[in-house]
């Protein structure tokens, strides 16, 4: 049994049909990529996952449980979390007060030493303000704000989008020894170089389908297939 089993999912917006019997699985400490073109389809699979959206058939299972009809606080308490794209960050409150409502209503929550030696610029930037944050920062908290609950397996969407190459490359650092201490983590990445550098395995989508899957190495090694799918 997979950690997470996606079967045969479409998802729709309104009238909009988005995925088409999306399959994928994850395994219990495995990084798997989401990759393909801009409106592919990506985003919405995460938010499907996660119970944002309900999708119109098909299953979702986490941990052998039925989760696809189930709201995003149920999915959560089960160990999965969403870091958005847009990283829904306070910026009224500061770094502390950020994970502290995080941990509030996890079940079993990391303290703040255990987080901070994750991400020490964040022990740094324990009082200020969201708002105040670079970037990088924000994406660290992000992270950390999953983190902190626990989570078993984190749905990262986009984490390195307009971040400075020095900042993918400290957070792809990061992201890796995460695994490697058995976090299990599906990334969304436009940029393919650094979600190929951690990832174990990746599915391709292009309109709603997933037009291939495989190795990230498998990928890496064949140019023609990147280009076909990804445009690089
Ligand atoms: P991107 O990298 O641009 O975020 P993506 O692969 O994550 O791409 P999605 O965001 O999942 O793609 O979008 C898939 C399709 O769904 C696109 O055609 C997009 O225009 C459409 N879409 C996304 N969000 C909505 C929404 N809230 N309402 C209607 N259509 C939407």
């Amino acid at each position: 049994m997979s950690l997470l089993e996606v079967e045969a999912i479409n998802s729709f917006y309104g009238d909009s049909h988005i995925l088409f019997d999306v399959s994928l699985h994850v395994e219990q400490n495995e990084v798997v990529a989401l990759l393909g073109r801009n409106g592919a389809g990506k985003t919405t699979t995460l938010r499907t996952i996660m119970g944002v959206l309900a999708p119109a058939s098909g299953g979702i299972k986490l941990d052998g449980k039925s989760i696809e009809r189930l709201p995003p606080y149920v999915i959560a308490g089960m160990g999965m979390q969403l870091v958005p794209e847009e990283r829904a960050i306070f910026g009224a409150l500061t770094v502390e007060e950020n994970l502290r409502l995080a941990a509030l209503t996890a079940p079993k929550a990391w303290t703040l030493e255990r987080i901070y030696a994750v991400f020490p610029r964040l022990a740094e930037r324990r009082a200020s303000g969201g708002r105040a944050l670079s970037g990088g920062e924000q994406q660290m908290l992000a992270i950390a704000r999953a983190l902190i609950r626990d989570a078993r397996i984190i749905l990262l969407d986009e984490p390195f989008e307009g971040l400075a190459p020095l900042i993918v490359r400290d957070l792809v650092r990061v992201s890796r020894e995460l695994a490697q201490q058995g976090r299990t983590i599906v990334i969304v990445e436009q940029n393919v170089v650094a979600a190929l550098s951690f990832a174990d395995r990746v599915y391709v989508l292009n309109n709603g389908h997933v037009v291939w899957t495989g190795t990230a190495d498998a990928l890496r090694a064949d140019p023609a297939l990147m280009k076909t799918h990804l445009g690089v």
